[in-house]
């Protein structure tokens, strides 16, 4: 009879989780290679926190995503987003721990990723990011981004109550300061806007140095890891998400080049609709392709027109 309670329990319980997934992809799901559908079955507005293993977990509202890390002797955040979504951020964490929050680290120097750190500045954190944004940080005033109390000017590990965090700098890539995160576990990496699993890069490149982009990826392929976790999307991706990006752009760079021929020095080109179609053949199944292709095209045209 208790065994029969058992399976009653198990049967029902399995019904519930079902039922329950149905809008969000399993794990399974999401850790198939690349072309995977199930990674554009996210709720950009969903708010959400996920451990990944113990101590390690990843925030999302509002389609942005970031990491933490929750140690004995304190918490260590990332991408504070705005100031919105940094008071749900830390609403969250409170809801986990009351150790204090120890450091912010800022992926890059863009806005939608690195606003609203002052929250956590105000608990105590001390604020980390690659030195080359600092200068984009006085270029560009936002006062709503709080400046960084420390710099790096190349890979370091943050530690905190025995545990760790890498900080990689792969060089100028999207913007010149992106670091990319790998918690102590070395199966995950945090890897912002560089990736994000099934989509296309968003629309103009702006701040991208699309070789530099292809360069990085292929560094990022070498390492052994298993998973990543993106700025946007979905909490979780197998690492094939790295080589589809790092062979969309490869493949614009080329078709590009090829398009423009004896022409390419040429920053009036008029080859869009030609380098369009030809994308459209391998990858129209990114999400937002159509969106941005035309975007992606005419920053690899500038790119071979005027070299940048
Ligand atoms: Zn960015």
């Amino acid at each position: 009879m208790v065994r029969a309670f058992g399976m009653l329990v198990v049967t029902l319980m399995a019904f519930v989780g079902s039922a329950g997934a149905q809008d969000a992809p399993s794990r399974e799901e999401l850790l198939k290679p690349a072309p995977n559908p199930a990674w554009n079955q996210f709720n950009a507005g969903q708010v959400d926190v996920k451990e990944l293993y113990p101590g390690f977990y990843t925030f999302h509202a509002y389609g942005t995503r970031n990491i933490f890390m929750v140690t004995d002797e304190g918490v260590i955040v990332t991408d504070p987003v705005n100031d919105a979504t940094a008071k749900l951020y830390l609403a969250e964490i409170r809801k986990i721990t009351d150790k204090p929050i120890k450091y912010l680290v800022y992926s890059h120097d863009h806005w939608d990723h690195v606003e609203g750190g002052q929250i956590f500045k105000e608990e105590g954190a001390e604020i980390i990011a690659h030195e080359n944004c600092v200068p984009s940080f006085f270029d560009t005033p936002n006062p709503k981004i709080a400046l960084p109390d420390t710099t790096i000017a190349g890979n370091h590990t943050l530690e905190l109550g025995g545990r760790t965090l890498e900080l990689m700098y792969f060089g100028a890539n999207h913007s010149d300061c992106m670091l990319i995160m790998r918690p102590d576990n070395k199966d995950y990496l945090f890897i912002v806007d560089l990736v994000t699993p099934g989509g296309s890069p968003l629309s103009i490149m702006a701040d991208y140095y699309p070789h530099h982009m292809i360069r990085t990826l292929k560094e990022i392929e070498r390492l052994d890891f298993k998973y990543m976790v993106g700025g946007h999307g979905v909490w979780i991706a197998d690492r094939s998400a790295v080589t589809e990006r790092r062979e969309y752009l490869e493949d614009l760079m080329r078709i590009v080049k090829e398009e423009a021929g004896a022409d390419a020095a040429n920053p009036f080109l008029d080859i869009t609709d030609k380098v369009k179609a030809r994308m459209a053949e391998k990858w129209s199944y990114l999400r937002n392709f159509d969106r941005n292709i035309e975007g992606n095209i005419k920053r690899v045209e500038s790119y071979y027109g005027i070299g940048w």
